[in-house]
């Protein structure tokens, strides 16, 4: 009877999380979706807690639900603290510690086993009961587990360390790939040799040990402009490794979530390389984006730049029929998501058409843009994706770049020697005119000089994107 409840518990989770994950796919039904999938997660948890098959002493109650309580204190406190800028940190960091606890799954479960293996009654058991493919089939996942989880929480926490600016230059040691491929090979013969002997456990706290090591070495040469494919791809690997721990337990939900996160992680990786129109070999190998999120502009000179006063900008805007705006980090850093819808509302009342052009990367997480502008209630079909407004450039009378850089760079599509170089950008110099909003000429993440604010067509309009778009809501409603 209990295992039937325990069992339609996991059926509910599993089904909460595909359904979860399908709200999410839309900017109005995300939220809800997040809470879905949370709900079934408790279900799951407590059904697993409560449900058990074996008797738990109320210690061991007491030693998981104060562990839950400090993880739900902890995460909640970073979760509502953190800025929006810092999330994929906070996303690098949460997942790495999904990795590490695949990782520890797979050490306890050896443990466990060889105790049984070691125990002659229990021995009896397994022996008669068990077959040796099934012992070898629980070994493999208990290996995969370990080495999967544990390049994931290595590789993450290197990942938060770039994206936080502590280690902000790629580490490339000389010919890196062919250490990296040699390493790699070695972990997985490692494991395999694990398997076939059946290993102990000075070689499996090794065998952690040198996934460590290349989760580190696997992330380091990868420059920081490269971290969310990075860190995408990282979390298929914690999902793969959670699923194989699904695996160990017998448990479906486990093996559901874990199935959707690699799968989710996979394909959000893929989308994002397309985006950047790489394969992910030169993600991984290709050591882009070296520049990482301190490097210097680069001071060459690359002809004058114009600077447009709040007037003159008003006054352009105003009269204009097509109003594009690209919004970019900046924007988010700004926290000027509302002065823009406010100037979008005030231009349409002109008679201005607005639209905002969404590039895959802008910002610093997927999606970043999305979520910022939903924050300030832009309709979401104002929201054009790059590959649909870029044939639009050519008829817009204005675009405005608000604390964008690497995405309107066109470097990228006319420099072979630029590191960013290939990467589909939003064609803002087709426009009659481009104003670009930042502080000072400083790069952008990437790291690099940007050709645009060069351009005859192009005029800077410096100053806090918050503050200058306020000056300019003011400007326009003064004609
Ligand atoms: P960039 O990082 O290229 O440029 C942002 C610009 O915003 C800077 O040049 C800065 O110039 C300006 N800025 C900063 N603060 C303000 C402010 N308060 N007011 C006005 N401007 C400001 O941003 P993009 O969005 O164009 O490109 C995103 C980059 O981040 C890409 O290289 C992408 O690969 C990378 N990335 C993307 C992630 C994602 O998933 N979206 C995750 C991690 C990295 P100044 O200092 O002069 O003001």
């Amino acid at each position: 009877m209990k295992h039937n409840i325990l069992e339609i518990c996991y059926l509910i989770g599993s089904i909460t999380f595909i359904v979860g994950l399908k709200m999410m796919g839309n900017a109005k039904t995300a939220r809800k979706g997040n809470l879905v999938g949370a709900v079934g997660m408790t279900i799951a948890i407590l059904g697993t807690i409560f449900l058990h098959d074996k008797e738990i002493s109320w210690l061991i109650y007491a030693l998981i639900f104060g562990a839950i309580a400090l993880g739900t204190v902890i995460g909640w406190v970073t979760a509502k603290k953190v800025q929006m800028t810092k999330m994929p940190e906070l996303v690098s960091m949460f997942n790495g510690m999904g990795g590490a606890c695949a990782a520890l799954i797979s050490i306890i479960e050896y443990n466990h086993m060889q105790h049984m293996m070691h125990n002659p009654i229990v021995n009896a058991g397994i022996v008669l009961t068990d077959s040796m493919d099934k012992l070898y089939g629980i070994l493999t996942a208990i290996i995969a587990g370990l080495i999967i989880g544990t390049v994931s929480f290595s590789g993450s926490i290197i990942a938060y360390l770039k994206l936080n600016g502590s280690m902000a230059k790629p580490i490339r040691l000389p010919m890196y790939n062919i250490i990296n491929t040699i390493v790699m090979v070695g972990v997985l013969v490692f494991g395999a040799y694990f398997v076939i002997t059946g290993g102990n456990m000075m070689l499996l706290y090794l065998l952690f040990l040198a996934a460590i090591v290349y989760g580190v070495l696997f992330t380091i040469p990868i420059g920081g402009a490269d971290m969310p494919v990075v860190i995408s791809l990282l979390n298929s690997f914690t999902g793969l490794a959670a699923a194989f721990g699904g695996f160990l337990y017998d448990n479906k939900v486990m093996l559901t979530g874990g199935i959707l996160v690699g799968s989710a992680g996979t394909l959000l990786t893929l989308i994002m390389c397309k985006a950047m129109n790489r394969p992910l070999s030169n993600v991984i190998f290709g050591a882009f984006g070296g520049g990482g999120a301190t490097a210097d502009a680069g001071s060459e000179a690359k002809g004058a730049i114009k600077d447009v006063g709040v007037t003159d900008l008003a006054i352009l805007m105003n009269y204009s029929k097509k109003v594009v705006i690209v919004p970019g980090y900046g924007l988010a850093v700004a926290q000027a998501q509302h002065i823009i819808h406010e100037l979008e509302l005030l231009l349409e009342e002109r008679g201005v058409e607005v639209k905002y052009a969404i590039h895959p990367v802008a910002g610093r997480m997927p999606g970043h843009m999305n979520v910022l502008l939903a924050e300030s209630n832009v309709s979401y079909d104002k929201l054009v994706e790059m590959d649909d407004i870029n044939p639009e450039f050519e008829q817009t009378d204005v675009v405005l770049v608000v604390g964008a850089n690497d995405v309107v760079n066109p470097a990228a599509k006319s420099d072979p020697s630029s590191p960013i170089y290939g990467m589909p950008i939003l064609e803002v110099d087709k426009a009659k005119n481009v104003i670009v909003n930042k502080r000072s000429m400083s790069a952008g993440y990437a790291g690099i000089d940007n050709l645009l604010f060069y351009d005859p067509k192009c005029s800077m309009f410096f100053g806090d994107a918050k503050k200058a778009l306020t000056e300019l809501v003011a400007e326009i409603k003064t004609l």
